[in-house]
C-alpha cells in the first residue's frame, strides 16, 4: 500500500491538525481519540510513515518497534491503569475496518470496555 501523506494522523504529526497528545518519545506519539469509545481513548502512532501494522512489521527498526511497547508502558503508568488494565488494538485493512492509513493502536480503558467482538 502506497502511504497516503495526507491521512489525519500525517497532519498532526506535521502539526497541521491539533491533537491533545498525552504521551511523546523518539519514535512514536500518542494523542486521544477524538471520539473516544471508552472513559480513556488513547492512539499510539508511530512518527515515521506505515500505513499498517503488516507495514510496520515488515519495515521498521527494532528501535521503533521497542518504541511502540514503551509507549504502552509508559501510559499504563501516566494512567494508573496497572491493575485496572486495558485494551491494545489495531485495526488493517478492509477486514480490520481501518478507517485512517497511518498505522494506530488503540489504548482502551478506564472501564469494563466490552466484549472484544459483539456476534
Ligand atoms: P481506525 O478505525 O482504527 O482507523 O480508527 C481511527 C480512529 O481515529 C477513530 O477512533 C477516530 O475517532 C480517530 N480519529 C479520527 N480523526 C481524529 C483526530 N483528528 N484526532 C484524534 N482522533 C481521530
Amino acid at each position: 500500500m502506497v502511504y497516503d501523506k495526507n491521512n489525519i494522523f500525517a497532519k498532526i504529526l506535521r502539526d497541521e491538525v491539533e491533537a491533545e497528545k498525552v504521551y511523546e518519545n523518539e519514535h512514536v506519539l500518542c494523542f486521544k481519540d477524538i471520539y473516544p469509545k471508552s472513559k480513556i481513548h488513547v492512539l499510539v502512532i508511530p512518527k515515521k510513515e506505515y500505513s499498517d501494522i503488516y507495514d510496520f512489521s515488515k519495515n521498521s527498526t527494532n528501535k521503533e518497534k521497542e518504541s511502540i511497547f514503551l509507549a504502552f508502558e509508559s501510559l499504563i503508568k501516566i494512567y494508573n491503569i496497572e491493575i485496572s488494565g486495558c485494551r491494545i488494538i489495531t485495526n488493517h485493512g478492509v477486514d480490520g475496518r481501518q478507517e485512517v492509513p497511518h498505522l494506530h493502536f488503540h489504548l482502551l480503558a478506564g472501564n469494563d470496555v466490552g466484549r472484544m467482538i459483539n456476534n
